[in-house]
């Protein structure tokens, strides 16, 4: 018996390095006429490194002593480069975030030990919390840690590394903020290039959302020749821009890699996760997964729907 398309079709998506979960999947595939990617491992490589370590002075915690190398109660405050990087590290062992790799990816090129952690917690879009050394550490998104986001030090390291593009993430101790780093992301080689396929064949440009700042998100949107972006963004708030499109009578391609971009793969009329560095979330969520870690296979995969969907009739 010769193959239906459908069934041809999915066989062909696995030798372009994508796995389609069904062919009910295979064939909305080729319905889809609006593009919404994620910035961090989608758009973007997904292995940022730590490009600053800034620690801030006189801001930091006391009575500290331990494998951090904090400070101890009777001098000025504040980390060392290493301290600061190993006590983020250790916060972010247990996360698969792409940013908490890169954080303990540098704090093992230093060669430092990560201290023992416990009641390890993240919010996807915001950050992680720890027990570190017996301290209450949280890293992640300054707007979103910050009670009070106008800190006159903080702001102003924070603003220098966004205004480079950076992602700036904030460590904070026991509520004090300690320090600031800096990271940052490459976008994908076939980034621009999958931009313009999905312009011509959906007959729209692609949108970008994303939890980062608006600045690094415009920055590489620009790169990538995405004009749509929306920036920090909660998972609901994903979710809350997918609908408005679909409410508007799109059908909607959702590409995304993070447990943030979960919610969004669900209510989008597709989801399709990046295999690679993905989170175990978004493979499970999403109608199909990019096993090649190649953004070009999403309008390929777009295209051998549609080709399939002539030939069912
Ligand atoms: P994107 O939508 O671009 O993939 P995320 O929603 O995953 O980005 O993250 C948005 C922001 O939340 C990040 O830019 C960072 O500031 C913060 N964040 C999320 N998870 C972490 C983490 N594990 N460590 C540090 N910061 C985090
Ligand atoms: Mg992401």
């Amino acid at each position: 018996a010769t193959m239906p398309p459908l069934l041809s079709a999915i066989a062909n998506a696995g030798r372009h390095g994508v796995l389609v979960k069904s062919a009910v999947v295979m064939e909305r595939l080729g319905q889809i006429d609006a593009v919404a990617l994620d910035k961090t491992g989608t758009l973007t490589e997904g292995t940022p490194r730590v490009t600053d370590v800034r620690p801030l002075t006189g801001a930091g915690p006391t009575g500290l002593t331990g494998p951090t190398g904090l400070t101890g109660a009777t001098e000025p405050a504040g980390l060392t480069e290493d301290g600061l990087l190993s006590l983020a590290a250790a916060a972010e062992h247990p996360s698969e975030h792409p940013l908490a790799r890169a954080i303990v990816a540098a704090a093992r090129e230093r060669g430092l030990v990560l201290p023992d952690v416990r009641d390890f917690s993240s919010a996807p879009g915001v950050g992680v919390t720890a027990v570190v050394d017996g301290r209450t550490v949280a890293v992640g998104a300054p707007a979103r840690l910050l009670a009070d986001a106008a800190d006159p030090a903080v702001a102003m390291v924070v603003g220098e590394l966004e205004a480079g593009g950076r992602t700036a993430v904030l460590v904070q101790c026991d509520g004090v903020p300690v320090g600031v780093l800096g990271i940052a992301d490459r976008l994908r080689p076939d980034a621009a290039a999958t931009v313009a396929a999905l312009t011509t064949l959906t007959g729209t440009a692609p949108a970008l959302l994303t939890g980062d700042n608006p600045r690094a998100a415009a920055r590489l949107a620009a790169e990538a020749g995405i004009t749509d972006v929306r920036a920090g963004l909660l998972p609901q708030d994903k979710v809350a821009a997918v609908r408005e499109r679909e409410a508007a009578g799109r059908k909607v391609l959702v590409v995304g890699d993070g447990v943030n971009d979960a919610p969004a793969l669900a209510a989008a009329h597709t989801g399709l996760a990046m295999g690679r560095a993905g989170s175990d979330l978004a493979l499970e969520t999403a109608d199909a997964v990019i096993v090649r870690d190649e953004l070009a296979t999403v309008p390929a995969v777009v295209a051998l729907s549609r080709a399939a969907r002539r030939l069912v009739v």
